[in-house]
């Protein structure tokens, strides 16, 4: 099936091809003529499988239909972090180029000035995070009644950070006549009681994350003992062509330490990781994207799910404890149908944690033996040794499929009042943040997580350490089964 199949407008195929879109992923298949039907619709898909595009591009046309009028949106797309919105957001530009859209990005974390504007002269869709939403509509800076669009996206993951009760309330603020669409990684209870409540008839659709890696990229295994695993890095890095990398860290104190060693060999190198200060974070994928840093060194809980620019190499540091990461992890190299290489260090007591890879993609990577290191066998049935901490291994650490419950509701979420409108101070908003098992080897975390996420939360816009990237900036066009985690905190 083609993209001129679905029923999309001569400007948006023109823009998808301009994006090197050949056909459309079985999510977009799927959804987008629904979407474009007018029919709501309830969609279990993961991030990587072109799930933005299968609800951006059919709202394009939609939207297309007439203008955007000052503080009355008509379409809204929630996601559970700021680096989503963020990315979604880019996509909504990239798609809508040929048309005269306007949206805005309503994200914590920075200043609410340029989002008043961008709101006040008139945005097409708002693509907000839930709580700088409900900041914006409290302080009456939003009239609602025009909305005919609602995006819930990712909705498991807002469950896991307790937005859920924000999400509902900003669902009761808006026209009972609107399309609405609603996607999640697994369709929990929760999820369904949401859906009963907020879908009408929706369209049910399906798609399962991929289980195969993709040609284009060449991957090769390095037996190495543990503690030999940064010699072994940097030998493989030397002997490599690299024009841009990420190594892939299964703990944050290994993603801290990797890029600290990098950087002191002399390498542009930068970490990500779920503990950094939003405002860092989004400077160092901004950096990649600009190709001024060689390392990402990078953790899963700021990766996934990020649409993060095509790299050369990929290295796993160590072997994720869940199969599909890996598939995620490569996938960041040998895009769109370039070559791609990804070399993943394991050690003895990751024996078990490869073999469920290999099974999972239904292939034997191969091994390559570096230079003038011993041969290091490894048991795939091996089991990890005992009060070894979770992370590489993973089979100690939450699986995707664990069960989960909702998280109660953030601190520092608003008392109920959805019709006040009177201005309010500006409200605090967390950045998304999830756990892994990379969290699990960190227990004081877990008793002292508001110091550390007082940075992360409101890293101020103007302060000294932190510029908007550009495409956050930018204003308006004229006119993944995860694992359990703890609750989140604003
Ligand atoms: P998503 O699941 O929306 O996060 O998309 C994952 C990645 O797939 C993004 O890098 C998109 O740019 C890319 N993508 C979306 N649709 C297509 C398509 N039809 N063909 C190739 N890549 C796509």
């Amino acid at each position: 099936m083609s993209f001129a199949e679905l029923g999309l407008s001569d400007e948006l195929l023109r823009a998808i091809e301009d994006s090197g879109y050949t056909e459309p992923t079985p999510i977009q298949q799927k959804a987008i003529p629904s979407v474009l039907m007018g029919r709501d619709m309830l969609g279990c898909a993961q991030t990587g499988t072109g799930k933005t595009a299968s609800f951006t591009l059919p709202m394009i046309d939609i939207l297309a239909q007439s203008r955007a009028k000052a503080r009355m949106p008509r379409a809204i797309i929630l996601e559970p972090t700021r680096e989503l919105a963020a990315q979604v957001a880019d996509n909504f530009d990239r798609y809508g180029k040929h048309h005269k859209l306007a949206k805005a990005l309503l994200i914590g974390g920075i200043s609410l000035a340029p989002q008043e504007q961008q709101i006040e002269r008139g945005a097409d869709v708002l693509i907000a995070t839930p709580g700088r939403f409900l900041d914006c509509y409290e302080r009456g800076l939003l009239l609602l009644h025009d909305v005919k669009i609602l995006v819930i996206d990712e909705a498991d993951r807002m469950l896991d950070m307790g937005f859920i009760p924000d999400v509902e309330r900003i669902v009761r603020a808006l026209p009972k006549s609107r399309q609405t669409l609603l996607f999640s990684a697994t369709i929990l209870p929760e999820i369904r009681r949401l859906a009963d409540k907020f879908l009408n008839d929706p369209k049910e659709i399906s798609v399962s994350a991929p289980t195969t890696t993709a040609e284009t990229i060449e991957q090769f295994l390095i037996g190495v003992e543990e503690r030999d695993k940064d010699a072994a890095l940097m030998q493989v890095i030397e002997s490599e062509d690299i024009q841009s990398a990420i190594i892939f860290c299964n703990r944050k104190k290994q993603v801290d330490a990797l890029a600290h060693l990098l950087k002191r060999k002399g390498y542009n190198a930068g970490p990500i990781h779920g503990d950094l200060p939003q405002s860092r974070r989004m400077e160092t994928l901004e950096s990649l994207r600009k190709g001024e840093l060689l390392f990402l060194v990078a953790s899963d809980v700021a990766a996934r799910g990020l649409d993060i620019p095509d790299v050369s190499h990929v290295f796993n540091y160590g072997v994720p404890g869940n199969p599909e990461d890996y598939i995620h992890r490569i996938g960041r190299t040998g895009r769109a149908g370039r070559k791609g290489h990804a070399f993943m260090l394991v050690s003895p007591e990751e024996g078990e944690s490869l073999g469920d890879i290999q099974r999972m993609i239904g292939q034997d990577i191969p091994w390559k033996a570096l230079e003038g290191r011993k041969k290091i066998d490894i048991d795939l049935d091996a089991k990890p040794k005992r009060g070894r901490r979770s992370g590489a291994s993973g089979k100690g650490g939450p699986r995707k499929d664990a069960p989960r419950k909702a998280a109660p509701k953030k601190e520092g979420a608003r008392a109920p009042s959805p019709k006040a409108h009177g201005r309010r101070p500006e409200r605090k908003e967390t950045s998304g943040k999830k756990e892994t098992s990379e969290q699990k080897e960190a227990p004081k975390q877990k008793e002292a997580p508001k110091q550390k996420d007082a940075g992360d939360k409101t890293p101020k816009a103007d302060g000294p350490d932190w510029q908007i990237p550009a495409f956050l900036a930018e204003p308006p066009p004229a006119a993944s089964t995860p694992p359990r985690r703890p609750r989140r905190k604003t």
